[in-house]
């Protein structure tokens, strides 16, 4: 066993793929946090508990999708300093379901709630980023465990976003091609592909951040609030196919999702956004936080043979 140093094409961070020290570290507790009194805020019936609804699916009857502005926003339009919109995304009705559980039409509405919302939020001029992400499980920085997202739209160009846009635009200049096709094209050539058809591709990146990381990418760049509905399902099903892969082939069941997207109102294949899936099997120790480059266990390639196979 040895350790490979692979440079990811999106940040130009080192990952360090290091399978030898598979087992080491992981002793943080997992799992859904225990809520902190008995009522779910997020719960139908409990709509009261939460700030005003911002957005539904479906607009009438029993709703299956609700986004409410966050109780406890990271940014805020009051926020001097860090002026924004804190959105949490609840994701169903049921307390206890996660990603593996939400069937592909429930998807495909939730991820047409997600286009519809960063399309309004881009549209405001006082945004420059929006962040759309999730966290399960307590290694996820998750407090709360009913299904949910958030979106946080900021007034500045967050630090992550802007050099992965800078990185994407200097490729793009230099090759003629958004840094997503050419990615794509290699990926879609070698071994690490779950998944591929004429909307969407999902694959093990080749230098990931997490084991068992998994991206999906649409096969066409182009921005997410663009993004057609055939797409949106296809990326539900692909979406629901690794969920329930990777609850089938591993233990882990804390995760982020993360949608990359590029500064607000950036269009065209300028554009290019994909959606990773993090699974969070421990901390990141010393050597992430000396050298700000990770260290992942499992190689992409062995991690998708599992994630096919599951
Ligand atoms: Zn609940």
């Amino acid at each position: 066993m040895t350790t490979e140093r692979r440079i990811d094409p999106f940040t130009g961070r080192s990952v360090l793929v290091a399978p030898g020290r598979f087992g080491l570290g992981g002793v943080r507790p997992a799992g859904p946090p225990e809520p902190s009194d008995a009522r779910c805020p997020f719960c139908p019936g409990n709509e009261a508990d939460t700030e005003a609804t911002i957005a539904r699916w479906p607009d009438e009857g029993a709703w299956q999708v609700r986004v409410v502005a966050n109780r406890y926003p990271v940014v805020a339009p009051g926020y001097e300093g860090a002026p924004g919109r804190h959105e949490v995304v609840i994701e169903s009705p049921l307390h206890e379901a996660d990603l593996a559980d939400l069937d592909e039409a429930h998807l495909a509405g939730l991820l047409r709630v997600w286009r519809a919302r960063v399309a309004a939020l881009e549209a405001d001029p006082s945004i420059a980023a929006v962040l759309l992400f999730r966290n399960r499980g307590r290694r996820a920085g998750s407090s709360q465990p009913h299904p949910h997202g958030q979106i946080a739209a900021t007034s500045w160009v967050p630090a992550e976003v802007a050099l992965r846009f800078a990185r994407a635009e200097a490729h793009r200049a230099a090759h003629g091609e958004p840094l997503a096709v050419s990615v794509l094209r290699e990926e879609l050539e070698g071994p690490r592909v779950l998944r591929s058809d004429t909307e969407i591709a999902s694959f093990c990146p080749y230098a990931p951040s997490r084991p068992f990381e998994v991206r999906f990418a649409p096969r066409a760049p182009g921005a997410f609030a663009d993004a057609s509905d055939p797409a949106l399902a296809a990326l539900a099903a692909h979406l629901s196919t690794a969920a329930r892969a990777l609850r089938a082939a591993t233990s882990v069941r804390d995760h982020n999702l993360v949608l990359r997207l590029p500064p607000a109102r950036v269009r065209g294949e300028a554009a290019s956004w994909h959606l990773e899936l993090l699974p969070r099997t421990g901390g990141d120790a010393g050597y992430e936080l000396a050298g700000g480059e990770m260290v992942v266990v499992v190689a992409p390639e062995r991690a998708a043979e599992r994630l096919r196979s599951a």
